[in-house]
């Protein structure tokens, strides 16, 4: 058992059977998910799906690159939106909300103020960050460093050892996924070996990302078990005990509650 800490099961592709899907969940002995939300309707959605399911799926709300992107010269209006929201309760985090330089779909200046005004709101709400760093380690870590209030997590890790132990140096989470068991990720699997126990989360990114044996298909929140079992082996664990840690780490960084 272990905590699925970051999916999407308000994505389109979870339309037609979000509920199968948390009832597999339940079936494998996870001990919960967290729905992401990115936008604030988006959040809506995952606020209403953790509220059927109480104790078991919780749920964050961000602007990631994309929504903010989209939002342009709305994005004030959506930060206050987003506040609003937060201020509602009901959220263990504020996210995922970042930086990418894959896409650079907003020239990165304007990516870094959007990302600052978020963690700014995380700090004055004492709620931890879920962060999304797509090819802008070097910044990201640099803004992390200047905005010292926050604490959280950097979701879907993929980078090596000279990364995660920046991070790690500045009090981070890192949450691995289904790229741990892929087969030319020695570098992630390097940075998850080095990572202290107590900084261990693991997470699915669902509808993505699905881990070897089920590569290329949808990915949902039971399939974190492999990715478990593969980091229970870096770190010499039965994957019942790594499940136990890295519940018990997601519970205290994200405050859930257990029902
Ligand atoms: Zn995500």
């Amino acid at each position: 058992m272990t905590l699925d800490t970051h999916c999407h099961l308000t994505h389109h592709r979870f339309a037609d059977d979000a509920n199968e899907a948390i009832a597999r969940a339940r079936e494998a002995g996870l001990s919960g998910c967290i729905s992401i939300g990115t936008g604030v309707p988006d959040a809506q959605n995952c606020l209403e799906l953790s509220r059927r399911n109480p104790g078991f799926i919780h749920c964050t709300a961000g602007l990631d690159p994309f929504t903010a992107n989209d939002a342009g010269p709305r994005f004030a209006d959506e930060l206050d939106a987003l506040r609003e929201l937060l201020a509602g309760g009901g959220f263990c985090a504020v996210g995922e909300i970042g930086l990418d330089y894959h896409y650079d779909l907003q020239p990165r200046p304007v990516q870094s103020e959007q990302l600052a005004s978020q963690l700014e709101l995380a700090a004055d709400l004492d709620l931890p960050v879920v962060i999304h760093v797509r090819e802008a380690h070097e910044d990201m870590a640099a803004l992390l460093r200047e905005h010292g209030r926050n604490r959280g997590v950097i979701h879907s890790f993929t980078a090596g050892p000279t990364e995660a132990e920046r991070y790690l140096e500045l009090g981070w989470h890192l949450a691995f996924n289904g790229v741990l068991t892929f087969k030319n990720a020695d570098d992630v699997r390097e940075a998850a070996r080095l990572t202290p126990r107590d900084r261990l989360l693991v997470e699915t990114d669902s509808p993505y990302l699905a881990p070897i044996p089920h590569r290329g298909k949808r990915c949902e929140p039971a399939l974190v078990l492999h990715t478990l079992e593969r980091l229970a082996l870096l770190h010499e664990l039965p994957a019942e005990d790594l499940g136990a840690i890295t519940t018990a780490n997601a519970r205290r960084l994200f405050a859930l509650r257990v029902e």
